[in-house]
């Protein structure tokens, strides 16, 4: 979905000027900047792709490959998208013990952080929704679904907006455009340099609860080049009631809102995909065992930011971590 479109010249270095495109897609912001020779203006592209990338994986669109699943529909056809998608889900599964399940759908839906109406929730419901749950009940077989149960659903909303991001750089890339940092909502990937001629700097925001207008109250600053960001916490998407606060991750293992210290996480990795994914991820592990996690895949960076058990506010990251961060906020 894309609402609006600006397109700015700016600065002229030696390989070409420098572009900015932004708008709206995925009821979020994005915010492009690329470097090119020749000052194409990939607007049109751009907003193409998005469109035909959302007909397949927003489940915010009924007509989307996605959806038509979701209703149940038989022989929806994955396309390339879904498939990418799909498969890289499976294996953030596989590597996380399930805590990354995107057949989470119908318990995300119930507790009014989905497509659906919320449900009024009780344990009764939760236990039966589970019975949908389990990214070891589904597969793609020939490019079509294949469930255990009707009724499985798939949320792809903690893995596809970054796809997306990698989407959209792999299509600058294919243009041989050297320079360029995309984001959509927060999730990154650059490549090359930014218009000082140094790696790309991107803030991590500080965790707090309600904070919506990023860049406001930093943590950190990560350097980067030609790799991705993804940051997943509890301090955008939550309600609260009767003085419990719901977050919009859920445990797929018990159906419920994780309620732990673990504020944010960020995960740095070559492609975006898999940084967003793997931060929800440690979303639902928690620090511990996200730390745990960490320690032994070293492919991964990341910077947590948690409540100790004394409440302390805290961080941990990684030695990779340690070595992009910025000295100076
Ligand atoms: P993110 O902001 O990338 O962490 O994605 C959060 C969204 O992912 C939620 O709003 C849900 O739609 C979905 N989600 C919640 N819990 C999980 C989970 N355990 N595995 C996969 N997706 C989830
Ligand atoms: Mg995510």
């Amino acid at each position: 979905m894309v609402l609006a479109l600006l397109v700015s010249g700016c600065t002229t270095g030696n390989r070409g000027a420098w572009l900015k495109i932004s708008g709206y897609t995925q009821g979020t912001t994005y915010n492009i900047t690329y470097q090119d020779p020749d000052s194409t203006d990939y607007q049109e592209q751009l907003v193409k792709l998005l469109g035909e990338f959302d007909q397949s994986l927003s489940t915010y669109i009924p007509s989307s490959i996605v959806s038509r699943m979701n209703q149940g529909i038989p022989d929806v056809v994955a396309d390339e998208y879904f498939r990418i998608c799909f498969l890289a889900a499976e294996e953030v599964y596989a590597a996380t013990g399930g805590a990354f399940d995107i057949t989470v759908a119908p318990v995300v839906n119930a507790w009014g952080f989905g497509f659906t109406e919320r449900s009024r929730v009780d344990s009764a419901l939760i236990d039966s929704l589970l019975q949908f749950v389990g990214m070891n009940k589904v597969s793609l077989r020939e490019n079509k679904l294949v469930r255990e149960r009707e009724g499985m659903m798939l949320d792809m909303n903690a893995i596809a907006q970054g796809y997306a991001v990698d989407v959209l750089a792999e299509f600058f890339d294919a243009e041989n455009i050297e320079n360029y940092l995309v984001e959509i909502g927060g999730e990154v990937r650059c490549s090359g340099k930014n218009r000082f001629g140094l790696d790309w700097r991107i803030g991590i925001d500080k965790p707090i609860d309600g904070l919506q207008l990023p860049g406001v109250q930093m943590q950190a600053i990560v350097q980067i080049s030609g790799r991705s960001l993804a940051t997943s916490g509890n301090y955008r998407r939550f309600y609260e009631e009767d003085g419990i606060k719901y977050s919009h991750t859920i445990d797929p293992s018990t159906g419920y809102p994780v309620q732990h210290g673990l504020l944010s996480a960020t995960v740095v990795a070559s492609d975006c995909m898999r940084a967003d994914a793997y931060a929800t991820a440690f979303m639902v592990m928690g620090y511990e065992r996200a730390r745990r996690f960490l320690e032994k895949h070293t492919y991964l960076d990341a910077y947590l930011i948690f409540n100790d058990e004394m409440g302390e506010y805290r961080v941990w990251y990684t030695a990779g971590m340690e070595k992009i961060l910025s000295e100076e906020l």
